[in-house]
């Protein structure tokens, strides 16, 4: 008689990744008896565990620091049993009935029989030492303006980036602040003509083109920027205290590939007004299929259709 497999594991849903989507969806899903096991992946707690306070969170009227936020989010979860794994989804085959999912190049097989993404995304740096440095100190490095902007009020602040998100993050940063320095590496911007008219159009943003970041400077907090003109070879130092990043996001979703649609970035592309993937008992939500809001209160909200929409799907197939 063939030995049991102990490594593989039989669940109703499984959860990939742990931040505001998928806690969301786990507490969802386990409220509902599905019995959720979810790995939390490379970055336990998601992009929120970067960052310091959150006072956009409806909820807390004083606000809270993102990683402790995420230590209530998992407590929530956890309190109606989901099981909260440490590990890394590594592949996965979604073209059966039984979705196969690998946890750390298949030290351990999940046969699940729906499985809800929350891979999140990751925003992009310059990658620069001082850049690291002051965004891990919480010094005033931060790649999401509608986070963290409200602390630069009536202060002058950078931001790179020359896309829509750059306009529209810029746009933000000037009601708010005294003054935007917008950094765009070429003499042109990406961003649609629209977005670009709204930046051009404010007194308080000035566009500096053809400028890249050499250093960001300060010990503990921004003190400035240090640019470099590409055409010119001028260099100088613009004075500022916060320096913001929009030069795009990636979405951790490179494992799914081939087994369910996405767009040519890798964004997932959910059946519209769902979190139905293209793959029949695959869901998503959180930000892997969202390049436009990016909440952590919008990937709740789509960790919870998710987890509906899989509950859902389950008592169709009279598994739930
Ligand atoms: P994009 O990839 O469109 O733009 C990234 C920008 O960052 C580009 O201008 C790029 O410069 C610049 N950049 C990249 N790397 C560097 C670097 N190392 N140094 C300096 N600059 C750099 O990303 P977005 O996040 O802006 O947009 C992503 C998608 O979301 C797009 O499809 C966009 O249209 C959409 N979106 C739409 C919005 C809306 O409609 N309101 C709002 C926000 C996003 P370069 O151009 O030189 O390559």
């Amino acid at each position: 008689m063939a030995e049991e497999n102990k490594d593989i594991e039989r669940v109703k849903c499984l959860i990939i990744g742990s931040g505001p989507a998928g806690y969301t969806a786990a507490i969802y899903a386990a409220r509902a008896a599905l019995n959720p096991v979810m790995y939390a992946g490379p970055e336990p707690g998601g992009q929120l565990t970067t960052t310091t306070d959150v006072d956009n969170f409806p909820g807390y009227p004083k606000g809270i620091g993102g990683p402790e936020m995420m230590e209530e989010f998992k407590a929530q979860a956890e309190r109606f049993d989901t099981d909260v794994r440490f590990g890394v989804a590594t592949k996965v085959n979604f073209s059966g009935d039984i979705k196969i999912v690998e946890i750390d190049n298949g030290k351990k097989t999940i046969e699940a029989h729906t499985v809800i993404i929350s891979t999140g995304a990751s925003a992009k740096w310059l990658g620069l030492e001082s850049e690291q440095r002051l965004r891990e100190k919480g010094g005033g490095v931060s790649a999401c303006a509608v986070c963290d902007g409200f602390f630069y009020k009536d202060l002058e602040v950078a931001i790179v980036g020359a896309g829509d998100s750059a306009c529209e993050e810029g746009s933000y940063l000037a009601k708010l602040c005294k003054k935007v320095h917008m950094l765009v590496r070429r003499d042109e911007m990406r961003a649609s003509k629209i977005m670009q008219d709204r930046v051009k159009n404010m007194d308080n943003i000035e566009i500096h083109w053809n400028t890249e970041t050499e250093e960001v400077l300060g010990e503990d907090q921004v003190e400035g920027v240090r640019v470099l003109n590409n055409k010119t070879g001028e260099k100088k130092d613009i004075p500022v205290q916060g320096f913001f990043l929009a030069i795009g996001h990636k979405p951790n979703t490179d494992i799914f590939k081939g087994q369910i649609e996405m767009d040519d970035v890798g964004y997932i592309n959910p059946v519209l007004g769902t979190a139905k993937t293209s793959a029949p008992g695959v869901f998503v939500g959180g930000d892997a299929a969202d390049k436009h809001y990016r909440q952590a209160v919008t990937a709740a909200g789509t960790g919870c259709m998710a987890a509906l929409d899989a509950e859902k799907y389950l008592a169709e197939k009279g598994l739930a």
